[in-house]
């Protein structure tokens, strides 16, 4: 996988010739990778008695729920306001968007609306470049921007990142039932594995495959745009930070991998611009746009996207 090198007026920010040393390298994709492939490993060996079609396809409908509810709500709407939705729509999506259990609406969005206006400098709650670029500060800068921050007791300041949020009473009150949609994501599962195979068993399996376990994949999705996204991948844009492009994720992460064009262009409702670059996540945006659900959907111009290409 190329690193892509930064050049032109970006040159005397980039510090991308330590990106090519092999520990931290080989560290991400370890990090990335192995605690996914226990849990493949794990699928075959609870195949019949602690795992069924049903927690399969529990898990895939919340999967997709949730973090569309992310990504479609959280981020491309209700932080850098992509489109415009119908007030329906908006409540759906900030529902939606709580069940990932990624933390409260207003906390998620001025976090991330911070993380744009400081991206991988000082006041970055989560660049994974703020510790130095030695092997061992980029391994703790991984861990750092990937999960190690939503450790910090320091909370973004609402006020002055979501002062929007903070006026609109719909919002307010999703914020709020927040405890109660995280209990609702976790143990409506297991009510409808429960229901459907009049078992506990049936409950337990479907709390922990499609509650448990698909939150626990939907984080580390979700916290990989954050690391992976910001350390290694293509950087064919010119965003004014290490964001970068790894088409690797584009799926599980409903599009929003395509991070180097998203930093470049942070309002636009496509982050997957060009060939093959899936982006399901603007894809769910045009069906609402169809709809008539969602309007006023921000699209770059070919002449913008010109401007924003780095060759
Ligand atoms: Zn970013
Ligand atoms: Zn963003």
């Amino acid at each position: 996988m190329s690193t892509g090198h930064p050049d032109g007026a970006v040159a005397a920010r980039s510090l991308s010739d330590h990106q090519r040393h092999i520990v931290p390298h080989v560290m991400v994709y370890v990090f990335a990778t192995v605690p996914a492939l226990a849990l493949v490993a794990a699928v075959p060996l609870a195949w019949g008695w602690g795992l069924s079609w049903l927690d399969v396809g529990l898990a895939v409908v919340m999967y997709v729920i949730s973090m569309l509810g992310v990504t479609v709500g959280f981020h491309r709407y209700f932080t850098h306001g992509a489109f415009r939705a119908r007030r329906g729509l908006r409540i759906a999506l900030a529902i939606a968007g709580s069940l990932a259990v990624q933390g409260p609406i207003r906390h998620w969005v001025a976090d991330h609306r911070r993380h744009h206006a400081h991206a991988d400098a000082e006041g970055d709650p989560h660049s994974p470049w703020l510790f130095g670029t030695t092997p061992a500060a980029l391994v703790r800068g991984f861990w750092h921007a990937h999960m190690g921050w939503i450790f910090e007791r320091e909370m973004t300041n609402q006020r002055r990142f979501v002062p929007d949020l903070l006026a609109d009473p719909d919002v307010g009150r999703v914020h709020r039932a927040f405890t109660v949609l995280t209990i609702a994501s976790l143990f409506g599962p297991a009510v409808i594995g429960g229901l459907v195979t009049m078992s506990w068993w049936g409950a337990c399996t479907a709390f922990f495959w499609a509650g448990l376990v698909r939150v626990a994949v939907t984080h580390h999705v979700a916290w990989s745009t954050n690391s992976i996204c910001h350390m290694v991948g293509e950087r064919p844009w010119r965003a004014r930070d290490r964001s970068t492009n790894v088409w690797l994720l584009a799926i599980p992460s409903m599009g929003e991998s395509w991070h180097n064009l998203h930093h470049a262009d942070p309002t636009s409702a496509r982050h997957g611009i060009g060939r093959g670059q899936i982006d399901i996540s603007a894809w769910v945006i045009a069906a609402f746009e169809r709809l008539g659900w969602a309007t006023d959907v921000r699209r770059p111009t070919p002449e913008r996207l010109a401007k924003l290409a780095r060759t």
